[in-house]
């Protein structure tokens, strides 16, 4: 029996282990952009986040997109992020 295996990436917020549709990817491409990638399959160095405020709260304020890029994250790349966010799950505690 062949069982496809749900690919699993780290949120850098909560650092939970989940799988890739459940989360946003942000990649710094080659040509030194970051951008969302809705897709998942961009080129370039890609890094995970939860859809939930707590974990991009989390990941802003400890700057952990740049860290993980390595590059800075434009103030339009973290409007488009919060666009991502699952509305109203910054109520739940
Ligand atoms: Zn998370």
């Amino acid at each position: 029996m062949k069982k496809r295996k749900i690919p699993l990436r780290i949120c850098i917020g909560c650092q939970q282990q989940k799988s890739k549709r459940e989360l946003i990817r942000v990649v710094r491409t080659p040509a030194g952009q970051v951008e969302l990638d809705p897709s998942g399959k961009k080129a370039g160095r890609g890094t995970y986040l939860c859809r939930c405020h707590s974990c991009f709260k989390a990941a802003l304020a400890g700057k952990r997109i740049e860290r993980s890029l390595k590059h800075p994250v434009s103030l339009a790349v973290i409007e488009l992020l919060t666009e991502q966010l699952t509305p109203g799950a910054e109520d739940e505690q």
